[in-house]
């Protein structure tokens, strides 16, 4: 049997990394190079929030500009991908809820973060949506489903930020103690597979409300914390909190066998 692919947790931070060579983008890159290469990727993105569950299904995807005010060289860059009738057919195997969505295509979540992990733009790539809808235990069974994807090269990728209030965001100075204090929290419960405290994470503290005051850059963890088992091994890198408010924390999730 096929190695089983991990699963990979991003903090996407800036759209400006699609164009910028950093610590965050060297080390997107290095990841890349470590992990199999995917016959697939199954996106879950902050950026696409739905009413509903659903799968993005064109043959090729569009690359999505979803951001305001910045430079025109980012509204230049194209990661026009192509998407995969095999993975979707596939994600409503497990997943019989889905629905089949045009309209979108690969929002800045997910072209910012793949534009450097794999230049070429041809590897295909599907988006499940975010259900507005869902709780967090709702999004944590969905994540369990698509457990079975990974035994078949595919790359299951969420994109988020574990740390995100733009409502707070500074330009310069240290990090918020709360974004620290939760950004350790999240580290420790993480490594102890402690899922249920990451799914509750309401009940955590002042600090988990701070760093989470709308829940879309979160919930992808949620995912990809449903789609690994708890004997796999986590590793984080981008260990970093931007702005005081960001976290751009990436997670590894491996199994050994
Ligand atoms: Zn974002």
């Amino acid at each position: 049997m096929e190695k089983i692919m991990p699963v990979l947790f991003v903090g996407h931070g800036s759209p400006m990394n699609a164009i910028e060579d950093n610590e965050f983008t060297r080390s997107w890159i290095n990841i890349s190079k470590k992990i199999p290469k995917p016959k697939a990727i199954l996106a879950i993105s902050a950026h696409y929030e739905r009413e509903d569950t659903s799968v993005t299904s064109n043959e090729r995807l569009k690359t999505i500009h979803d951001f305001y005010g910045f430079p025109q060289e980012l509204y230049d860059q194209k990661y026009d991908c192509p998407g995969s009738k095999k993975l979707i057919i596939k994600v409503k195997d497990l997943v019989k809820e889905v629905n089949f969505d045009t309209k979108w295509g690969v929002d800045h979540g997910v072209w910012c973060v793949l534009s450097k992990m794999y230049q070429d733009a041809e590897i295909p790539v599907v988006e499940l949506s975010i259900n507005r809808k869902l709780s967090m235990q709702q999004h944590y069974e969905l994540g369990k489903k698509l457990y079975k994807l990974r035994e078949e090269g595919i790359l299951i990728f969420c994109t988020g930020n574990i740390v995100h209030n733009l409502m707070m965001v500074r330009m310069s100075g240290s990090p918020y103690k709360w974004a620290i204090s939760f950004d350790d929290k999240v580290k420790k419960f993480v490594t102890a597979r402690d899922d249920l405290k990451l799914v509750d994470y309401e009940l955590i503290g002042e600090d988990a409300l701070l760093s989470i005051n709308s829940a879309e850059h979160y919930i992808p963890l949620i995912y990809s914390l449903g789609a690994t088992n708890k004997n796999e091994s986590a590793s984080f890198f981008c260990e970093e909190i931007i702005y005081a408010t960001i976290s751009m924390l990436c997670i590894l999730f491996e199994s050994s066998s």
